[in-house]
């Protein structure tokens, strides 16, 4: 809206700002990075959050971390629209991200390959996933999940 009332372009997406009128932005799904510059004189831009360190300390803001899907489970109905990561969804970059029976595709990795730590469940050890994983379990998720919940105390049912 902001752009359109200003009747100048924008810029969407950076990952870094260069200088006052020059940024960085993915193209490509994430497998390039253009470098922009903007000759107009207000830059509207939206900004990749995970790219930037946090602010400092002190402010209101809520920070909340939903559960990582991807749009085949969103289109199942196993979770609301709002969880879906991906080129159409959401961006996350999480301390640990556990991808569960998720297939890898561009769409969806191209916003969540920035977590610190990716550890995939698939019973498909071709999986793409495997390739952005630092830790990998070749499994059944319906065997390998409640093992897992086992050896967490906080996720064990009371
Ligand atoms: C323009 C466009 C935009 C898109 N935007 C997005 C987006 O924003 N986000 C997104 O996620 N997708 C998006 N997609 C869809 C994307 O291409 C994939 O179809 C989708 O990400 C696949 O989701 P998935 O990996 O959960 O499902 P699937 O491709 O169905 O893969 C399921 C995976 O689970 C594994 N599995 C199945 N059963 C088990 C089991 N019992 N134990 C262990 N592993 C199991 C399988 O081996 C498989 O790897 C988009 C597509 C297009 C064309």
């Amino acid at each position: 809206m902001a752009k359109a009332l200003l009747d100048m372009a924008q810029i969407s997406d950076i990952l870094s700002v260069e200088s006052a009128d020059t940024f960085t932005r993915p193209i490509d799904a994430g497998n390039a990075i253009a470098t922009v510059k903007s000759a107009n004189p207000v830059k509207v831009i939206t900004v990749r959050t995970t790219a930037f360190e946090p602010a400092a300390e002190g402010g209101s803001a809520s920070d909340e971390t939903l559960g990582g899907a991807s749009r085949a489970a969103v289109v199942a109905g196993f979770v609301p629209n709002d969880y879906q990561v991906g080129q159409t969804g959401t961006i996350v970059a999480l301390e640990l991200h556990v991808a569960v029976g998720i297939s890898g595709a561009i769409q969806h990795l191209a916003r969540m390959k920035d977590s610190k730590v990716i550890v995939a469940i698939n019973k498909n050890e071709e999986a793409t996933i495997f390739q952005v994983a630092d830790y990998g379990l070749v499994a059944d998720l319906f065997k390998a999940v409640p093992e897992f919940a086992e050896l967490i105390p906080a996720g064990r049912p009371a």
